[in-house]
């Protein structure tokens, strides 16, 4: 539970060039905070103000929602030195201060918290303000804004079940329908003052009427209960999602930023924007980003007015523009990263009021890393920290076949936000396209625009499109998060939610129908557009485009090579095809990790070799059958040994219960028996004895081999004679065989003696030497448990960590699904362990089997072949514990190759740091 001492520091002030605080305090004072107080230290012009710690928002849920008494007083501390700096006052009738209450957590969560601009307005202040600014109709407008928020978010008057619209938008409607009559598509900066002072007066009685409380009129009264709500909305639904999706701990809490007001909205010599130091979806080195003229930030975010892009504030407020160009330089060179900015112009002065890194696409990521790198701005190590790994992806996402787009025909344009193709059926609700997806369907959400709301559409969803909004509106910020394809902001779309359908240049789609966007285009087409691979494959895999045509495919390359020199563990490939190992290489994999023999077994008429093996009743009928499938397997074999030329090959005996060769389905058991000459009966009789009641744990693995040792006879063979056929045509080979599933050292054994057997026996037959290692998986804990003695046989050992994950968690990989979502709900959890290694359990096991195998044989070739191969978190940890390297599936190998390397480098710079203490 969290404690206070006298010592603590619940409140950080900020402001004329000193701050408490600096940029390295996030878990302390949450992002905007920690950066607040940065730019003012470095003498950017922020507004001053304070940051209340999130050790305060831990006490507050550690103590049924109240605060330490230590708090108080540090908050009216901050207020007091606000208030000097100034020369104002909070809650004075002269020179009102006026503050915004902002959340603030370690990781930014756009949008998902609450805020409160405009805080300390009153009737006897609204007239100070009207009074200093000579502008009624500004005051008035700050003072309705200020009831509107406050209203909603901290007395919560809000939409009830059944209401189409907010009340407050309501009551600005039925105003505007009294002021305007029969107009339409009234702005609200058409109503003049005097219309505001009666929409205030319509506001309070609606908060009156809703609440059964007026409105506080005393600005310390307003400024409790905005820092209560702030708190409060750490816990709302949609800042739980969001958290759950993005692996934000509930613990971490937030901060809550207070600090003085200034205006975006006073006049045509004002305005709100956000910006950033470069394009951060095309990673291009241009100023980028997008400010509304007489208006307050929250204006540019919802979309409700277009903005326009900064390049045109040259023309409207030449000053203002180059003052923003000195600040985007100061804050990457300080930074030294791409940051996001948020900004006000009060009178064309420029005011700092939040900056952070940028999110920014995979692409931009990598182009930015490179940029930065050839600029001198960071080293080539930190340009393979900054790509996240698993943003790899985008790069290599496919985008729309150029054939395809030549013969559509785009049938509107809006602001490229997230990059890639996405093709779907359109929904225009965030819960239908949730259960659309859930059927199976590839759902693309349609919205004018989107709200926090509609996060739960969004993951679901494969594409975005908004009618409205900027390339900085909630769409395209959480699109770009999540690696989206989002085009917003186009204007010929016509939504009618009612109808569930949209009109685009005369075309009616209804929801259901396809519809095709191109996120890097910002283009809308009708239908199901064919997709293309990225460039990126196209270059390596498809050899389509030659590399030196494509930038994305050079901005890629490079980031390789600095990987390579990076990195200690290398990466492998699970493939079981020559294709797939061609891919695998192509993506820089240096060897097979698995070959998993059993998928060979499925392909063309083999399948009946191998049901002919399982069904037969003597030994010699299966070994007949054995000797119908050997040609298959050798060639299997060659034809991969082949493509790897000498680079290692780890070949996985049989692993699966028999039973899932054979057919299940009586039609197709009545076909199997028609083919091979048997009663019906005979394979239903069959297909009962093998049943298991748990096969997962039964009748598989080494197993196999050990009841039936013709088995493992016959594919080492195969490995054997195709390594030889191989090494004759000049390729060299390195088989490595593995046995699977062990536990104990005489299974291991027991496997053994038949592939040194049948090596000497080919050896002799075809007069050659062969050099091959033998291996273990490690993918039951006693096999774990027994390492030393195991490692006795064992040359190698993979990581089994798909079967790993099972048995020692003693949860089923195929059926955890039934619960596993409440565990992670629950925080019992907090990924999913058969997607991200858990550590602390699991990891336990195989710290332990690195170290017993290590004892036994130094040189023991360690590995790991689960799916977590492919997981940057989990590669990191495989280099943590020593592994020699990760296999994964070819796709995965860019993202295994970056995590590797960043993997070494974190080390690296922990020794250096370590050292220099
Ligand atoms: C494993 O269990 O991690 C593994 C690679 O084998 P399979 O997925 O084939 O059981
Ligand atoms: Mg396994």
């Amino acid at each position: 539970m969290a404690k206070t001492s006298s010592s603590q520091k619940f409140v950080y002030l900020f402001g004329n060039k000193k701050a408490d605080g600096n940029g390295g305090m996030k878990p302390l004072l949450g992002g905007k905070g920690a950066n607040l107080a940065e730019m003012t230290r470095i003498g950017l012009p922020v507004p001053p103000g304070f940051t209340i710690t999130t050790e305060v928002c831990t006490y507050y849920y550690a103590h049924k929602r109240s605060y330490p008494k230590e708090l108080w007083p540090a908050v009216k501390a901050g207020i007091a030195n606000t208030e000097k700096i100034l020369g104002k006052r909070f809650g004075d009738a002269e020179k009102p201060l006026l503050v915004a209450v902002r959340s603030g957590a370690r990781d930014s969560m756009p949008g998902m918290m609450d805020t409160i601009l405009n805080l300390g307005l009153n009737d006897q202040t609204v007239l100070a303000l009207e009074k200093a600014s000579g502008n009624p109709r500004f005051a008035w407008d700050c003072y309705r804004r200020f009831i509107q928020m406050y209203g909603d978010v901290v007395m919560g008057v809000q939409k009830k079940p059944g209401e189409d619209h907010e009340p407050f938008e309501t009551v600005i409607e039925q105003l505007k329908g009294e002021l305007f009559p029969g107009k339409q598509h009234v702005e609200d900066t058409q109503i003049d003052a005097k219309g505001l002072q009666k929409l205030v007066a319509r506001f309070k009685a609606l908060v009156q009427e809703r609440t059964g409380e007026e409105f506080p009129t005393d600005p310390w009264v307003q400024l409790k209960g905005a820092i209560g709500a702030v708190f409060g909305s750490w816990m709302n639904d949609r800042a739980i999602v969001y958290r759950r999706k993005y692996n934000i701990p509930t613990d971490w809490g937030t901060a809550v930023n207070v600090q003085s007001m200034v205006f975006g909205n006073t006049g045509d010599r004002s305005g709100s924007g956000v910006a950033f130091t470069r394009d951060p979806a095309s990673g291009e080195k241009v100023f980028y980003g997008e400010f509304l003229i007489n208006a307050q930030g929250e204006d540019v975010v919802a979309g409700v007015r277009t903005p326009k892009p900064v390049s045109e504030l040259a023309k409207i407020m030449p000053e203002a523009a180059a003052e923003l160009e000195r600040v985007r330089k100061i804050l990457e060179s300080h930074f030294r990263d791409v940051q996001d900015f948020e900004f006000t112009i009060e009178d064309g002065k420029v005011f700092m009021l939040q900056t952070r890194n940028g999110k920014r696409t995979g692409l931009a990521a990598i182009r930015f890393a490179i940029e930065m790198e050839k600029e001198g701005l960071i080293s080539w190590e930190e340009a393979v920290q900054r790509v996240p790994a698993e943003q790899l992806d985008q790069v290599l996402a496919p985008v729309f076949d150029r054939a395809a787009v030549k013969a559509a025909k785009c049938i509107a344009r809006g602001l490229p936000a997230g990059p890639g193709a996405a093709t779907g059926r359109i929904y225009f609700n965030a819960d239908r396209a949730v259960e659309a997806a859930h059927r199976g369907e590839k759902v693309l959400l349609v919205r004018v625009e989107t709200s926090p709301e509609d996060l739960r559409g969004m993951i679901a969803a494969e594409g975005i499109l908004t009618a409205r909004g900027g390339v900085s509106s909630h769409a395209a910020l959480v699109a770009r998060q999540m690696g989206k394809v989002c085009v917003c902001g186009v204007n010929a779309l016509n939504v009618d939610y009612q109808a569930r359908q949209m009109t685009v240049s005369g075309q009616v789609f209804k929801e259901g129908d396809f519809l095709s966007i191109d996120g890097t285009a910002g283009e809308v087409y009708p239908g199901e557009l064919k997709t293309a691979p990225s460039e990126v494959i196209q270059v390596l895999i498809e050899k389509t485009l030659p590399a030196k045509e494509s930038r994305t495919f050079q901005y890629y390359s490079q980031l390789m090579k600095w990987c390579d020199k990076a990195t200690r563990m290398h990466v492998r490939t699970n493939a079981d095809s020559p294709a797939q190992a061609a891919n695998a290489i192509a993506f820089g994999a240096l060897g097979i990790g698995l070959c998993r023999t059993e998928h060979m077994f499925f392909e063309g008429n083999r399948i009946d070799a191998m049901r002919e093996m399982i069904l037969a009743d003597s030994l010699d009928d299966r070994k007949k059958a054995l000797a119908k499938l050997l040609p298959y397997q050798r060639d299997d074999f060659a034809g991969i040994f082949r493509e790897l030329k000498g680079l290692p090959t780890i070949i996985r005996t049989l692993d699966p219960p028999l039973h899932e060769f054979l057919p299940h389905e009586a039609e197709a058991q009545k076909d199997l028996a028609a083919k091979m000459g048997v009663p019906v009966e005979k394979i239903q009789r069959r297909v009962k004895e093998l049943h298991e009641f748990n096969p997962m744990l039964g009748l598989r693995g080494c197993r196999l081999g050990i009841v039936h040792p013709e088995i493992t006879e016959m594919q080492t063979r195969a490995i054997f004679e195709a390594t030889v056929l191989v090494q004759k045509e000049g390729i060299p080979v390195k088989p490595e065989i593995m046995i699977v599933l062990v536990g104990f050292p005489k299974e291991l054994q027991n496997q053994l003696a038949v592939v040194h057997r049948v090596a000497a026996e080919v050896q002799q037959e075809k007069k050659t030497k062969i050099k091959y290692l033998v291996g273990t998986m490690i993918e039951i804990p006693r096999g774990a448990l027994m390492a030393d003695e195991i490692a006795q046989d064992a040359q190698f050992f993979s990581f089994g960590t798909n079967d790993l994950t099972q048995t020692t968690l003693g949860m089923s990989r195929d059926d955890s699904g039934l619960f596993l979502q409440s565990y992670v709900d629950a925080e019992i959890l907090k990924q999913n362990p058969f997607a991200t290694i858990d550590q602390a359990g699991m990891g336990q096991l195989m710290k332990m089997a690195v170290a017993l195998g290590r004892k036994t044989r130094p040189d023991i070739e360690l590995g790991i072949c689960g799916e977590h191969g492919g997981d940057p978190a989990s590669v990191k940890f495989c280099h943590r514990i020593g592994l020699d390297y990760v296999s994964c599936s070819p796709f995965r190998v860019p993202i295994a190759r970056l995590a590797a390397a960043q993997a070494a480098i974190e080390e690296k710079k922990a020794k250096a740091a370590v050292k220099k203490k």
